[in-house]
């Protein structure tokens, strides 16, 4: 069963098919099935049909949200979209590295997108780096929290590396100044001099970019 899903919905563990609300604005909406049936799964070379169901489509004001229903749902038979089985098979192809920042922003606004591979770590990441927990990107991914929080730690592990490797300096703690110990002898002759520290500054520790996760 079809069902529109939203962020206000508390994560359930399962992955719903993702927002599905555009139907009914579709042009073909309410249309009779038969003739839905006719004019979106024409025969390959039967270019009269074809050209029929592309003008509607191209009328549609929600052809895009119809696009990107059929390849997230893998459907490669008929016209969706306004394109043709061999239209859209390099978009199925593609999918996995297709990244649309139109689809992240709508996950951030909250509406239930089933985002590709690519477009998904976009979204952990930036999860990670604004220190999101796991509860909201379990919510906006529709994950387990657990899930999340292994997202969040891969996400912690991917930066920390990258640092390493591209030799992005650490950051130094300040070095805390310590107070003199109180002397029994009185000065002499000289006035007593502040002694700069002599101790070198210690960096912090190598696994610091890790704690943000915890
Ligand atoms: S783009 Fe075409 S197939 Fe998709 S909803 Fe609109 S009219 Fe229907």
């Amino acid at each position: 069963m079809r069902t529109i899903t939203t962020h206000n919905a508390p994560a359930t563990g399962l992955r719903g098919i993702g927002d599905t609300s555009w139907h009914t604005h579709g042009v073909c909406h309410g249309m009779d099935l038969d003739d839905a049936d006719t004019t979106f799964f024409p025969l390959p070379r039967d270019h009269e049909a074809i050209a029929d169901a592309k003008e509607l489509c191209a009328a549609c004001p929600v052809k895009r949200d119809c696009l990107n229903f059929a390849l997230e749902n893998v459907l490669k038979e008929g016209i969706w979209g306004g394109l043709t089985e061999a239209e859209r098979r390099p978009w199925h192809d593609g999918l996995p590295q297709r990244l649309d920042y139109d689809r992240v922003i709508a996950v951030f606004n909250g509406r239930d997108v089933h985002l590709t591979a690519k477009e998904r770590q976009v979204v952990i990441d930036h999860a990670y780096a604004r220190g999101w927990r796991a509860d909201r990107l379990s919510v906006a991914l529709q994950v387990t929290q657990e899930h999340a929080r292994d997202l969040l730690t891969q996400a912690a592990h991917k930066v920390f590396h990258r640092d390493l490797t591209q030799g992005v300096p650490q950051r130094r703690k300040k070095k805390r100044k310590r107070s003199k110990p109180a002397t029994s002898k009185p000065a002499t002759g000289q006035a007593a001099k502040e002694q700069p520290a002599s101790r070198p500054v210690q960096s912090t520790s190598a696994h610091a970019p890790l704690g943000k996760a915890a």
